[in-house]
């Protein structure tokens, strides 16, 4: 099965190729703000929309132009992607999501090459060649495997890095245990399985938090903007990307265990929307339990749920398994072996007690069990589901 999969690689770049990123990213900011001036006046004088064919003829003119010439040192395909990006804000914003935002320096933090033909990009090495730019040597912390499509060059707290799109022929792995199984998330656990083992949170933010509070306390006693300021919010916006990154490491181990092993996979359909909207309210109905609902919102960031999702159904298409979300509704009150459902049978956060037929045990086993009934009763065909879009390595 040919699979597409993105290899995230760290990059050292020296000086002059930092000069360079810097300079690019700078250009296409420029033109993102450009063509999206381009496409509001065009709008209030002609009515209707500019199209990414027309925007990119200016982008060719404005090259030309005097003054404009250091527009020229970005790889063409780099501007002619970041005209793309314009198009598809309008036409998510045409579907309903909000107005396209100006490019800040502080919001614009990526390139991209768009095609990676005949071997303009490729890895010998620890070394990356970008066309324009040249070799990069990065760290290669795994080989990357498959044929290169495309090449997408981020900034993330004062680092570069690659993040190489593949394609590559996957072989799926049989599954150890072909029962289903249904999968409980929760705050306190991160995945209960119906086989009742579970993952832990990550609790990064019990392992990075007290760091966290020392820098912000440090950020909020010194002078805004100075240089001591910036320092602490260098290493501040470092330490965040690390506490990312080990969660990200985390869900990736958690979820390719529990792949490996079932051949099908039931999880509740979570409305992560919902659960964590924030319950501050408004001037007039202020909300109740702020204090406790932004401390949950806190963790459920931590954990990641929907992320792990994503990544459960996303192996589950690689490895051939049945992957299903289902409504949880009353699967945390219902008894997995007699039915009965009440809100009694729920004695404390962890422990259930069926008050019909005495079945006893941990709640969110019994709501995972349930979970995985939920699948069964609703056939096992793998659902796809429109969210089932990253792909990550
Ligand atoms: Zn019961």
């Amino acid at each position: 099965m040919q699979i597409q999969k993105v290899y995230k690689y760290k990059l050292c770049p020296n000086a002059t190729q930092k000069g360079i990123f810097r300079r690019w990213l700078g250009a296409c900011r420029f033109v993102y703000n450009l063509c999206l001036e381009h496409r509001i006046c065009h709008w209030q004088s002609a009515g209707n929309n500019l199209t990414e064919y027309s925007q990119n003829r200016e982008l060719t003119l404005a090259k030309k132009e005097p003054g404009f010439e250091w527009l020229s040192e970005p790889h063409s395909q780099v501007l002619q992607d970041v005209v793309r990006r314009v198009r598809l804000s309008f036409d998510n914003f045409f579907r309903g999501a909000g107005f396209p935002q100006w490019a800040s320096k502080h919001s614009w933090h990526s390139f991209r090459f768009p095609q990676a033909h005949n071997g303009s990009i490729r890895i010998e090495g620890n070394r990356l060649k970008l066309p324009k730019i040249g070799w990069v040597k990065f760290y290669c912390h795994r080989p990357c495997e498959g044929r290169i499509k495309q090449v997408t060059i981020k900034k993330q707290a004062q680092a570069y890095f690659a993040c190489i799109l593949v394609e590559q022929c996957h072989e799926p792995i049989p599954a150890s245990e072909s029962q289903a199984v249904g999968i409980d998330l929760g705050i306190a656990r991160l995945a209960t399985l119906s086989t009742g083992e579970w993952y832990a949170n990550p609790e990064l933010f019990q392992r990075f938090g007290p760091e966290v509070k020392r820098l912000q306390r440090k950020l909020s006693r010194q002078e805004y903007q100075s240089n001591g300021w910036k320092k602490t919010k260098r290493r501040l916006s470092q330490l965040y990307a690390k506490i990312k990154r080990c969660r990200r490491d985390y869900l990736h181990k958690a979820s390719t265990a529990i792949v490996r092993r079932y051949s099908a996979i039931v999880v509740e359909n979570l409305q992560l929307r919902n659960m964590s909207r924030s319950a501050r309210g408004t001037v007039s109905q202020p909300g109740k339990g702020v204090r406790r609902k932004s401390g949950l919102n806190r963790s459920l960031r931590d954990v990641g749920l929907g992320q792990f999702l994503d990544m459960l159904e996303y192996k589950c298409r690689w490895h051939g398994r049945s992957f299903k979300r289902v409504d949880p509704r009353y699967t945390s009150q219902k008894c997995s072996s007699c039915g009965h459902t009440c809100p009694e049978n729920r004695l404390t956060q962890s422990e259930f007690r069926c008050v019909d037929c005495g079945q006893a045990g941990h709640a969110d086993v019994n709501a995972s069990k349930n979970i995985r009934d939920l699948g069964r009763i609703s056939g096992s065909q793998y659902e796809q589901s429109p969210r089932a879009l990253p792909v990550s390595a």
